[in-house]
């Protein structure tokens, strides 16, 4: 972004808050890494386990991501797979990719929710 830009929320060119985490710009409670992903602790945390996996390449949702690179969405699911080993979430748990405005999606760099350590509620509404 050039100093003339100014703010513009739709200028996808602004260095994310997950790009900061994964330049250690911003700490982070990282859980677990690899060459293409990283997870970390969600700061607001909606179950006993609450860990955020992000591909280190910037893509804006998972629509986007599973059309450029589906090795990529799959290191993300493999990564959530893994953490929730780690976790010890053998009794099960929910991957959500929130997409868009209506869904609740306030970073605009695609992450997978990885939920559980605790009987989950429904969702939707
Ligand atoms: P979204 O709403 O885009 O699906 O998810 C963004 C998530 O990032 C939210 O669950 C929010 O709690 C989390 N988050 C926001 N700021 C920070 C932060 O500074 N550190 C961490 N670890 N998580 C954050």
């Amino acid at each position: 972004m050039s100093e003339h830009d100014g703010i513009d929320d739709k200028d996808d060119s602004a260095e994310t808050l997950f790009e900061r985490i994964i330049a250690r710009e911003v700490p982070a409670d990282i859980v677990y890494e690899t060459d293409t992903t990283i997870a970390f602790r969600d700061i607001s945390p909606q179950a006993a386990t609450h860990v955020l996996v992000v591909p280190k390449t910037r893509y804006r949702d998972v629509a986007e991501l599973a059309a450029a690179d589906p090795r990529l969405l799959a290191d993300v699911v493999t990564t959530a797979a893994r953490v929730a080993e780690l976790e010890g979430l053998g009794g099960g748990y929910r991957v959500v990719f929130n997409t868009g405005a209506d869904a609740g999606q306030t970073v605009f760099h695609v992450h997978v929710h990885l939920l559980g350590g605790e009987q989950l509620g429904s969702f939707g509404r």
